[in-house]
C-alpha cells in the first residue's frame, strides 16, 4: 500500500537561496559585468578597468577608483539584502543609485569564487575579503572585484552558456551601454590579456561617435527637450544612419540602460514617416525625470521600468523625436520649417 505523506516544509539554507536568486541576477557573465560596473559607478569611480578571460567565465575582474568599502563593513557587503544605498521605502521610491537590492555580491559569490579588495580614502592600507575572511592587503583607493570560475558549482547552469566569443560579445555590449551613458568616466576593456576598447573621459558627442562609429556621428541630430519634470536629450540618427538590425538603440532612464516597450514604441512611431518598416533607427537618448515618477524595481536586472504616467511619457518622447526629425526633413526638401 502507498500512503500519502507530504514532504515537510523546510526553510532553504541561505546559500541555496542565493544560488536561486543568482539565476535571476547573474544569468550569464555579462550580467556579472553589469552589476559590478554599476557598483563602481555608484561608488563614484571615474576610472574603471574591466578584465575578462574566456568570455568572462574563467575570470571577470573590475577595478575602480571609487570610494571603497570600510573594512568593518566588508562582511555585510557580501551579505544578501544588505545595501548602503537605501534604508526605507521612501528612499526606495526615490532611488537615484543604479543598485539598491543588495543582492549582486551575495549572488555572484554563491556561484563563483569572488574576492574583493578595497581601500577607502582614510584607510592606511587596503583590505581583502574572500570566503568571508577579511585580511590586510595592498592596493590604491577604490575597489577591485575578482570573480573566477563562474558557475563552477552549478554545472547545469554552466551548460547554458554559449561560446566564449558569444559570451564576450554580451559582456562588451554591456560595457558599451554603460560607457555611452557615462562619458565623464574612463573605461578600459580587455579580453584574454588584450585591450579591446579604451575610452578616455570626454564629451557625449565624442564618446558616442567612438562607440557607435563615424557613420552615426555624421548622420545624427542633437536633441534636448524638456516639459515639466521630463527631459529628453542625446542624439537621434537620421534615416541614413538606420540599420537592418535594432543593434544601435540606446535608451536610458535616469542614467540606466533600459529596453522598454513603451519607449521603443514611442521612438519607432516618431520615425514612421521617414523610415521604412524594415529599418531600425539608431539613437542614444536619455530620459531624465524625478525618480519618484518611475518604478525601477520591476525586474531583478532592472532592464524594464514602469512610469507613473506612461501616456504622458510616451507622448513626450514621441513629440520630441518627431519634431526633431520633421525639422530636418522640411529643410532637406527646401521648405522652411514652421
Ligand atoms: P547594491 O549595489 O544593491 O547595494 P551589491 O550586492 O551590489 O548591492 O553591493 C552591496 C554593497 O557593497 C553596496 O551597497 C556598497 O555599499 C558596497 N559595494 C559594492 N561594490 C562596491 C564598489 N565597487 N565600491 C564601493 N562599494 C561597493
Ligand atoms: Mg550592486
Amino acid at each position: 500500500t502507498t500512503s500519502y505523506s507530504p514532504r515537510p516544509i523546510l526553510a532553504l539554507p541561505d546559500h541555496l537561496i542565493s544560488q536561486i536568486a543568482a539565476g535571476e541576477v547573474v544569468e550569464r557573465p555579462s550580467a556579472v559585468v553589469k552589476e559590478l560596473l554599476e557598483n563602481a559607478l555608484d561608488a563614484g569611480a571615474t576610472n574603471i578597468t574591466v578584465r575578462l578571460e574566456e568570455g568572462g567565465v574563467k575570470r571577470i575582474a573590475i577595478i575602480d577608483n571609487g570610494r571603497g568599502i570600510p573594512a568593518d563593513q566588508l562582511p555585510l557587503a557580501m551579505q544578501r539584502h544588505a545595501t548602503s544605498k537605501i534604508s526605507s521605502l521612501e528612499e526606495l521610491e526615490n532611488v537615484a543609485t543604479l543598485g539598491f537590492r543588495g543582492e549582486a555580491l551575495a549572488s555572484i559569490s554563491s556561484v563563483a569564487v569572488l574576492s574583493l579588495t578595497t581601500r577607502t580614502a582614510d584607510a592606511p592600507h587596503a583590505w581583502q575579503i574572500e570566503n568571508g575572511k577579511v585580511t590586510p592587503a595592498s592596493g590604491a583607493q577604490g575597489t577591485t572585484v575578482d570573480v573566477q570560475d563562474l558557475y563552477y558549482n552549478t554545472p547545469a547552469r554552466r551548460k547554458f552558456l554559449k561560446s566564449e566569443q558569444t559570451e564576450f560579445g554580451h559582456c562588451a555590449e554591456v560595457v558599451r551601454r554603460i560607457a555611452l551613458a557615462r562619458p565623464d568616466v574612463s573605461f578600459s576593456l580587455s579580453h584574454n590579456g588584450k585591450i579591446v576598447d579604451h575610452w578616455n573621459i570626454s564629451a557625449i558627442d565624442k564618446r558616442s561617435a567612438t562607440i557607435l562609429g563615424e557613420g552615426f556621428a555624421a548622420a545624427r541630430l542633437p536633441i534636448d527637450e524638456s516639459a515639466g519634470p521630463l527631459r529628453l536629450h542625446g542624439f537621434i540618427g537620421l534615416p541614413t544612419a538606420s540599420k537592418g538590425r535594432a543593434d544601435s538603440q540606446y535608451f536610458y532612464v535616469n542614467g540606466r540602460f533600459v529596453r522598454d516597450k513603451l519607449l521603443t514604441h514611442a521612438v519607432r512611431a516618431a520615425y514612421q514617416d521617414v523610415l521604412h518598416g524594415d529599418r531600425y533607427p539608431s539613437y542614444v537618448i536619455a530620459l531624465d525625470l524625478d525618480p519618484a515618477l518611475v518604478d525601477v524595481n520591476v525586474h531583478p536586472s532592472k532592464i524594464e521600468v514602469r512610469f507613473r504616467d506612461s501616456r504622458a511619457v510616451h507622448q513626450f518622447v514621441f513629440h520630441a523625436v518627431n519634431r526633431a526629425l520633421a525639422q530636418t526633413s522640411a529643410t532637406a526638401f527646401g521648405t522652411v520649417p514652421g
